[in-house]
């Protein structure tokens, strides 16, 4: 038995234990339609459900951006995983043993070097854990966290923890735990929890710091964030980037809010760690904070499964009112409505929400203004509404423009803009760089550049019935089905279930599985989710639109036949070759016998 055909049954085996449902259902809200579920698709922003999990088949199709698939390639996109990690997760998570020798050397090699990865991290959140328990090393730490209005149950809520002082614990005190449990010194330095002396050994990479433990969607700890206790620099400090941690695409919090982030619809943007566990002390959970870095593309990508707008909570005094300003194309670009709300002058979210409670911090984010008026008023308070304030203005805001998504929102942003700045709308357009959006995190595959779509009804008629009704597929190849469309953009399609229907009947999925184009499989998913086929065999209607579809494939062929003759008389006319010509005739009037008599 070949590598690869073992390695397909063992994904059959795992996809058959696996439901579907339950996999996407944990991050789309899901409803039953029929035999279908429904929901809000993930991959593209969109008010109404067009996004659709069948649980028969096992699949998922969106009929908005066309995104569709199997469990796995549900969980390779939702989660930004290659295959093998893809399988092995479902794997576990519906009890079936994986064997690793299924996979490739550097399969394994990869998967492995994740695993440790995790583990080593998984292994320090615990040690930070204890330390921050500690009696002696964890006192400062805990009188910290309670003068901060950090109680017990958030610190073990979100598996807070401590780097020790060095001078009370050791230089390599979390890197000697770590290696004890049997962790290898490599793996500890390359999951940036140690870093390697020049003169050999390590020391722990955080010290003296409160440490925030970030987990990726699926809850495992990819790296941390430590927060300095006392005076030092930097005040904050996260893990360096890892096969396992992006910063540019995770955000603290998301993982343990995602519940109630889908739940309200809106996700809170807060700038600090300790923003987001202040807030959650006061019951306002569905908030995200990034990791040091400015909001990026994918940031909002990951938010929009969840939520339909993202509020942006500031200080007043900010640095973070240009960061809010370069995201507002991103938001463009992923259709997430983005709105701005400004904490009063001297409040953090922390000191706000204390004094004057979690409703007034309600009808704070109620009010909060949408990103591209924000951003206009800012403009405007930095440039002035003079002439040449308006020309910085315009040229700002063009670069901003020119990365928005689709011609509709910047024509909508543009209208917006001239009309506040009291120019003409041509301002915007001259010299504006029309780019292509920037590439999205997971971009969806366009089905309808399939030439499919170019087909005559009947002629995609003759191709649903060919993959939807397996018992007639001999009949039809006998028909010469597969001659019929040699030239049309159909014959990848009909060649492939040809083949795969001589020896025994092929059902659609086997078709989908086989199919290597991507614009196939798309057509061949949508019919699966759009068409039922009627299986009503006691009234022969199957029967009767196999002799009816035939009949019109015979007769079309017959006129196609007959058309060539005709242009080849045509031909052999024209170059004077009467016997040629005469032949060719004798043949079409022979074809034109058959046909009547049929
Ligand atoms: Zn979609």
């Amino acid at each position: 038995m070949s590598i690869s055909t073992s390695r397909e049954q063992i994904k059959n085996l795992v996809r058959d234990a696996a439901d579907i449902v339950q996999v996407v259902g944990e991050h789309v809200e899901l409803k039953r339609a029929g035999t279908r579920f429904t929901g809000r698709c993930p991959f593209h922003n969109e008010k109404t459900p067009s996004f659709s999990v069948n649980p028969q088949g096992q699949f998922y199709h969106c009929f908005g951006c066309g995104e569709h698939g199997d469990v796995f390639s549900f969980v390779m996109k939702f989660h930004h995983m290659e295959f093998p990690e893809a399988l092995k997760m479902v794997a576990q998570k519906f009890g079936v043993d994986l064997p690793e020798r299924q996979l490739s050397e550097s399969e394994q090699a990869q998967l492995r070097q994740r695993e440790q990865l995790y583990a080593a991290n998984e292994a320090a959140a615990v040690v930070y854990q204890e330390c921050l328990r500690h009696p002696k090393w964890g006192e400062t730490a805990r009188l910290y966290l309670e003068q901060r209005g950090v109680p017990a149950e958030i610190v073990d809520r979100y598996r807070l923890g401590l780097a020790p002082d060095p001078e009370q614990a050791s230089w390599s005190c979390l890197f000697d735990r770590l290696v004890a449990k049997g962790l290898s010194p490599e793996v500890v330095e390359k999951a940036g929890l140690a870093v390697r002396k020049e003169r050999g050994g390590h020391y722990d990479r955080f010290r003296s710091r409160v440490m925030f433990p970030i987990s990726d969607m699926t809850g495992r700890v990819v790296a941390f964030g430590g927060r300095i206790l006392g005076e030092g620099q930097p005040k904050y400090m996260n893990s360096p980037e890892s096969p396992i941690f992006d910063k540019s695409r995770l955000l603290f919090g998301l993982h343990q809010h995602k519940d109630a982030i889908r739940k309200s619809r809106r996700a809170l943007v807060v700038e600090g760690n300790f923003d987001l566990l202040l807030l959650a002390v006061h019951g306002v959970d569905n908030v995200v904070a990034p990791l040091g870095t400015a909001l990026t593309r994918a940031h909002v990508h990951s938010l929009r499964s969840y939520a339909d707008e993202v509020v942006l909570l500031f200080d007043a005094d900010a640095a973070g009112l240009k960061a809010a300003m370069r995201s507002i194309p991103f938001f463009l670009a992923e259709r997430v409505e983005g709105r701005v709300a400004l904490l009063p002058d001297g409040h953090d979210p922390d000191s706000f929400v204390r004094e004057q409670g979690p409703e007034a911090l309600a009808s704070l984010v109620e009010g909060a203004r949408p990103l591209p008026e924000f951003a206009f008023d800012a403009l405007v308070r930095e440039h002035g509404l003079t002439l040449a304030g308006k020309n910085r203005i315009v040229g700002e805001l063009k670069l901003l423009l020119a990365e928005a998504a689709d011609p509709e929102q910047r024509g909508l942003m543009i209208a917006h803009f001239s009309e506040k700045l009291g120019v003409s709308s041509g301002y915007f357009q001259g010299g504006a760089k029309v780019a292509p959006p920037p590439a999205a995190p997971s971009s969806a595959a366009a089905p309808s550049s399939s030439g499919l779509a170019g087909l005559s009804n009947q002629e995609k008629q003759l191709i649903d019935f060919f993959i939807l009704y397996p018992e007639y597929q001999a009949e039809l190849r006998e028909a010469g089905l597969a001659a019929f469309f040699r030239d049309s953009a159909a014959h990848r399609l009909v060649e492939l279930l040809g083949r795969l229907s001589e020896a025994e009947p092929c059902q659609p999925e086997q078709l989908l599985a086989a199919a290597e184009n991507e614009a196939d499989r798309a057509y061949v998913v949508r019919l699966l989710t759009q068409v039922q086929p009627v299986m009503d065999e006691e009234a022969g209607h199957g029967r009767q639109l196999c002799d009816a579809l035939i009949r019109w494939l015979r007769q079309e062929r017959q006129r196609r036949d007959s058309a060539d003759l005709q242009q080849q008389i045509e031909q052999a006319e024209g170059l004077g070759n009467t016997g040629l010509m005469l032949e060719l005739m004798r043949r079409k009037q022979e074809l034109k016998r058959k046909r009547t008599s049929s």
